[in-house]
């Protein structure tokens, strides 16, 4: 068996200790006889597993008291839907367009009722964050909408860029949710589907500050009602019982790796070994996006040749290298570097770039 280091932009690399202990504990969880994917949503082993992993995710992320942790499926796409159905209340909300994830949750948001976009960046090819003079605030707004980190664009915003504008900011944080702290407290509700930097996909976490429940009209089906979701601790109906469990073993790994600023320690230094191949690179290598807005999680790079491509990833792959190949809306590379992918594999990726420019420039 050879695991070879994972760029995957998502379902993405999981921690390899926690895939062993998963593995460890398959056929019979803690001695309960049975694995966790076949035991009842509503016994006791299970409500131990869902109660410890959102205490240690409350932990990891300082999230206060006034906030709920939902445990939900669908993706952050269904959020796109399920976000306005319960906070719109007939009012309308703000968009801000960075990249193609909050164009799709504006796009998505304008099937169920009022949306305004606030700012985009697309005319500059979404390789920048609007300046404060291009974003059109209502101040009357049900909410504001950001997609903090762009896993196609690799545009991420700095948590320290994040203002109070007087209404709840609500944030699209699926690429880049505990790689590094992030004040909870800023934010109405922040979501993130799992299988980027949480777990396997089937989940999506929804950190959602309780004045926002109970807005919800009744017309929406209760499934979708964040305020019932909440009532029933994530339980109205069955949860995606084995997504969770893994997810609250990569909670226990991160605590045991520094928590989140032990991460974001080791998530800048791999990000500045990754920025600085590309940007030394002489050329051969680009990354479009203004450098205070980077992403240090999803890496997008051309090559100033695009007739290597093809012969980049296949290098790349007997090189041990997987999932380079960049999204279609933009071309080129692209290195996710989350939290289970370690320095060692970037360090493995970056040597793998300056040898292959070295033969190919
Ligand atoms: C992957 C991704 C999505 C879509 O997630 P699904 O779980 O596939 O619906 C939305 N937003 C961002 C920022 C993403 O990275």
């Amino acid at each position: 068996m050879t695991r070879l280091w994972n760029f995957s932009a998502g379902p993405a690399a999981l921690p390899e200790a926690v895939l062993r202990q998963a593995q460890e504990e398959m056929l019979d969880w803690h001695g309960a006889g049975c694995s966790v994917m076949e035991m009842s949503h509503r016994g006791n082993e299970f409500t131990a597993i869902i109660e410890q992993a959102e205490a240690d995710l409350r932990e990891l992320m300082g999230i206060p008291e006034q906030y709920k942790v939902l445990f939900l499926q669908g993706g952050a796409t269904q959020q796109f839907a399920q976000i306005p159905m319960n906070l719109l209340a007939g009012r309308s909300a703000d968009y801000i367009v960075t990249g193609s994830w909050s164009k799709k949750a504006f796009k998505e948001a304008q099937r169920v009722g009022t949306v305004r976009c606030a700012a985009t960046t697309e005319s500059s090819h979404f390789t920048r964050l609007p300046v404060a003079e291009e974003i059109k605030l209502d101040p009357f707004a049900a909410y504001l909408h950001v997609c903090t980190n762009e896993t196609i664009h690799g545009v991420e915003i700095p948590a320290e860029r994040i203002a109070d504008t007087g209404v709840p900011l609500v944030a699209d944080m699926s690429s880049h949710i505990l790689s590094r702290p992030v004040p909870v407290e800023k934010f109405g509700l922040i979501y993130a589907g799992a299988q980027k930097n949480i777990g396997p996909s089937g989940l999506t976490l929804v950190i959602v500050h309780r004045d926002l429940l109970g807005m919800a009209p009744l017309s929406i089906p209760t499934v979708m009602d964040f305020a019932v979701m909440a009532e029933n601790g994530s339980m109205l109906n069955t949860p995606p019982t084995y997504a969770i469990y893994i997810a609250g073993l990569v909670f226990k790994w991160l605590k045991a790796q520094g928590g989140l600023a032990g991460m974001a320690a080791v998530n800048d230094e791999k990000a500045r070994l990754l920025y600085q191949t590309i940007d030394n690179s002489g050329g051969f290598y680009t990354n479009p996006v203004d450098p205070d807005c980077r992403s240090a999680m999803n890496v997008p790079f051309t090559l100033a040749n695009p007739e290597l491509d093809a012969a980049f990833l296949a290098d790349a792959k007997a090189a041990g290298l997987l999932s380079l190949k960049g999204h279609k809306s933009v071309g080129g590379m692209r290195a996710s570097i989350y939290n289970a992918v370690s320095l060692a594999a970037v360090q493995a990726l970056t040597d793998f770039m300056n040898d292959f420019a070295k033969r190919n420039g």
